[in-house]
């Protein structure tokens, strides 16, 4: 999602202008929203223990 072309409903003006504290407050908040900072240590942990519980029942059921 691109930012560039929303514009504040507090100024009416580009939210990538930063020109009031709503567009800035917007504007961090949708930087932060990359995957990579969507991918917080916690949610790491919890998917590698799935992966590691489907590999143990996979291993259990081809034995
Ligand atoms: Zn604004």
């Amino acid at each position: 999602m691109t930012y560039d072309r929303l514009v504040c409903a507090n100024c009416a003006s580009p939210v990538s202008e930063g020109r009031c504290p709503v567009c800035r407050a917007n504007r961090e908040r949708m930087q932060q929203e990359s995957p990579l900072a969507g991918l917080n240590p916690m949610m790491l942990i919890a998917l590698l223990a799935v992966l590691v519980a489907a590999v143990a029942l996979l291993a259990h059921q081809t034995v």
